[in-house]
């Protein structure tokens, strides 16, 4: 990755391929003067920030498109650089032509994610927030694009930054403890230090917990659906999503792969995984069905237990919601084929943690309280829309560390450790902690991070 950005570049902003419109975006202190040496329209030199031109693009004599040109100003723009938008016909041709034409008048092609790491360089966003932007473009519903759209916005950033400052006073006072080392002296208060790295360490605590909800619901909220063959998991997973797709069949065993589908409810994307039966499986590719049933079953943040209203007993409904049972796992429990039902069957006897609903499948009845069921199991009481989320592995890992030193700290506060020793511990909590924002980088970091980024981003 190249760190300089004494040049410009310019890539395309929008995806490849045809469209009504395509934007190529130029940033960089050559980003005006070389979109005006290709421009017949205004002198673009001369016109103020944050306006737009109609104009024509021209090779030489050759007339490529007709254009319209945005004009955002250093400092005022995404990478506070010079930035300049070029909108044309979203030709694979003329945009390839436009490009080509701008490298040859001095601009160089962007790397993956250029535009967001000069952002970043140039202190535009932290690198949370660059992070973030990654995570908005990929978003895939309401709940992750808020979570995504709160990170962009500075909330964890804040959050973090106040934590930092309140260490580095004292990493300070503590530093100023070294330089008078031999007279034994006190600066920083132990007692307020102690309740200051408790207090951070316990938020750190909470936040590390949130990676939990905050991941599932970036990926969607791993739910599975199993239940003896037959028992109708692929209607009702049909049912859930409205549409034909999963493979019905009279024939027990037929959904021998997994199958998974994504539902939303209420802005949430539950990714719903349709397994094998889990009964007995006599022959060689059941088997491995089924074991592939307890293996998602052992990744899954939320287990629907189908059963067949109207030929399992209670007592192996019992026997079979024991057996899948995993703990801290919510299970709803499905009695199915209610329309076929003519006297009613008692709830079977549940243990904690699981919810009994009876549906009919293929009559489409209870399903959208089913549902509220699955929405209230998963999320509902642990997202209150105001508290950060940690969605991003890598700063889980980050805060991780952070609580790792803190607790050494702590240790080395109750057990009267010399300044040294403490400051040491401090020194790297804030290591970790900067390493989120971006306050502390690597080439390799940053590398990792932008890479991954598309180009134009
Ligand atoms: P799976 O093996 O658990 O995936 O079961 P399927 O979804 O393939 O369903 C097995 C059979 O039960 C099919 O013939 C379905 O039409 C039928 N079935 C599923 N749900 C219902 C329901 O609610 N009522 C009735 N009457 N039949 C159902």
């Amino acid at each position: 990755m190249n760190y300089q950005t004494q040049d410009t570049i310019v890539a395309l902003a929008t995806p490849n391929g045809s469209g009504a419109i395509a934007v190529i975006r130029l940033s960089g202190p050559e980003a005006i003067t070389i979109a005006q040496s290709v421009f017949k329209g205004k002198n673009l030199i001369k016109q103020p920030s944050h306006t737009i031109h109609f104009g024509t693009i021209h090779d030489s004599d050759l007339a490529l498109d007709e254009v319209l040109i945005s004009l955002f100003i250093a400092p005022r723009s995404y990478t506070r650089e010079n930035v300049v938008e070029i909108s044309c016909h979203g030709s694979t041709y003329i945009i390839q032509s436009i490009i080509k034409l701008l490298i040859k008048q001095g601009a160089r092609a962007a790397k993956p994610g250029e535009f967001t790491l000069r952002a970043f360089l140039n202190g535009q966003l932290d690198l949370s927030q660059a992070e973030a932007v990654a995570d908005l473009i990929a978003s895939d519903s309401k709940a992750s694009q808020q979570a995504a759209l709160q990170q962009l916005r500075g909330g964890f950033s804040t959050e973090l930054q106040t934590l930092r400052e309140q260490l580095v006073q004292f990493a300070s006072l503590i530093e100023l403890e070294l330089d008078f080392s031999e007279e034994d002296v006190e600066f920083a208060n132990r007692s307020q230090l102690r309740q200051l790295i408790h207090d951070i360490t316990q938020l750190i605590g909470r936040l590390i917990q949130s990676f939990d909800l905050g991941n599932a619901i970036k990926l969607g909220i791993s739910t599975v659906i199993a239940g003896r063959p037959n028992a109708g998991k692929s209607t009702l997973l049909n049912a859930l999503l409205n549409e034909e797709r999963a493979i019905v069949s009279h024939i027990a065993g037929t959904t021998r792969d997994t199958i998974e589908e994504t539902l939303n409810i209420n802005g949430i994307n539950f990714r719903l995984i349709d397994t094998a039966g889990i009964r007995e499986a006599t022959d060689a590719i059941e088997q491995i069905g089924v074991q592939k049933t307890m293996e998602k079953i052992s990744q899954s943040a939320l287990l629907l237990y189908v059963y067949d209203v109207q030929t399992l007993s209670v007592k192996d409904v019992e026997h079979d919601i024991v057996s899948l049972h995993k703990p801290g796992l919510p299970v709803l429990v499905i009695a199915n084929k209610i329309d076929l039902q003519n006297t009613t069957q008692q709830a079977p006897n549940l243990p904690e943690g699981t919810t009994y609903v009876a549906v009919s499948a293929k009559g489409k009845t209870h399903i959208e309280e089913l549902k509220q069921l699955i929405y209230q199991h998963s999320v509902q009481g642990r997202l209150n829309g105001n508290e950060t989320l940690i969605t991003n592995v890598r700063h889980l890992e980050a805060l991780q560390k952070t609580e790792q030193a803190l607790i050494k700290a702590l240790q080395g506060i109750d057990t009267a450790v010399s300044s040294d020793f403490l400051a040491i511990d401090i020194k790297q909590a804030l290591h970790y902690l900067g390493e989120i924002t971006g306050v502390v980088t690597t080439d390799d970091l940053l590398d990792n991070i932008f890479s991954k980024f598309c180009i134009g981003k």
